[in-house]
Order: C-alpha cells, then structure tokens, then sequence
C-alpha cells in the first residue's frame, strides 16, 4: 500500500514521512483508573491548582472515567460481508465517518474525517462496519498518517484483497491552539492498495466522493 500525506500549510505535521514503525498494540484494558485520578490530582497541584477547592474536588475522577472510556473502544465487532455474487466493478465509498482522536505527540485532541472505499466482488461489507473500525482505532494516542493506514489495512483484511482506498482530512488542536496557532490548517492523508494504485480513473472516483462530502470547514 501506499501512504500520502498533504497538508495545506507548512505546519508540524506537513513535514511528518508515512509511520512505518510498527504500530503500538491496542491499549484497551490497561488502564488503571484510580491511580490516573491519582496523578489528575497531582498535576492540578503541580499546576498551582487546589484540587479541594469547589468545582476541583470531582476533577481527577471526572478525568480518570473520560480517559478509561476514551480508551476502550468497542472492539466486539466481527466481520460481517454479505454475498452478492453478481457485483463487480462497483466503487463504494462510505464518508462522513467524523471520530475524535488525541495526538500522541501533544495530547490534544485531533477531529479526523475518514472516508473509505473499496470494490466488491462477489461480497458486501455491512457498512456499519467501517464507522467501528474508524472508533476503534481513533480511540488511542494516534498519529493521523499511522490512523489511516490502520483503517486501510483492517478493510484489507476483512475483503481479502488489497483493493482499499482511505482518505481523513484532521483538523489538530496541536496546530490550533498551540505552536503556529494555524487554525484553518487541515492535513490530509491517502492510502491507496492494489487496485487503487492502479487505475488513475478509478482513485479519481474515490478522490472525488470521498472529499466530495468534506465542505469548507
Ligand atoms: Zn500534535
């Protein structure tokens, strides 16, 4: 597969190469809730805070929960195709798939807009499959490029073959409130396999219904 990465400005993730690293294993159930309310509590005092004063006191517990569900996604789901033994040739592109993620670099939050597309033969993906594979890997420290081709490469899987296109566009609260405070700044990201690298007409398609949906915002 291959990994593209545009950005419209020369912020810190325009300069970022695809994440070739191996990615890191699924955090889920790891998490030890009470000693992260422990450090919440710390780091407000760290932070010149009083964590006993009013509107403190539930904080590092509010925080703690917001971290163990934020990290511990569904992951129940099973692969669910259906046959359709006369389709062929046929681009689906399921879009609109909005999730939250945190970069890792920064521990701020990042919106990322996934787009997928592939071409059936002889089997559908149910589509609610693909809005779970996006939360599911959205719901880590995640580096955009790394979230792309995790979704690419789990349809890959789940179709069998290497026809898979993905397309997120990020807008990254690292870039908006802190550093070059570009607020207008997206990245987008493309990951393209077998016959998508392929035939041009065909990743035009994708290109075209996947950012189709995206708007100005
Ligand atoms: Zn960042």
């Amino acid at each position: 597969m291959m990994n593209a990465v545009f950005s419209l400005d020369a912020g810190p993730h325009a300069v970022v190469p695809p994440q070739l690293a191996p990615a890191p294993a699924d955090p889920a159930g790891r998490i030890d809730t009470d000693r992260v309310a422990d450090l919440i509590g710390q780091l407000l005092v760290a932070l010149g805070e009083d964590p006993g004063r009013e509107g403190l006191t539930e904080t590092p517990a509010r925080v703690a929960a917001w971290w163990s569900a934020f990290l511990s996604p569904d992951t129940s789901m099973t692969a669910t195709c259906f046959t359709e033994s006369h389709l062929r040739d046929q681009l689906v592109v399921v879009g609109g798939m909005n999730v939250w993620s945190l970069c890792e670099h920064h521990m701020l939050p990042m919106n990322l807009q996934a787009a997928a597309g592939y071409v059936p033969e002889g089997e559908v993906v149910g589509l609610s499959k693909f809005g779970r594979i996006a939360q599911r890997y959205a719901g880590r420290l995640q580096v955009q490029e790394r979230f792309t081709r995790q979704i690419a490469r789990e349809i890959a899987s789940v179709i069998g073959r290497e026809d898979v296109a993905v397309a997120v566009r990020g807008t990254h609260l690292c870039m908006s409130m802190r550093g070059v405070r570009m607020e207008a700044a997206r990245t987008t990201t493309l990951q393209t396999g077998g016959r998508f690298q392929v035939d041009p007409v065909l990743s035009q398609q994708f290109l075209a219904l996947a950012t189709g949906q995206w708007g100005a915002a």
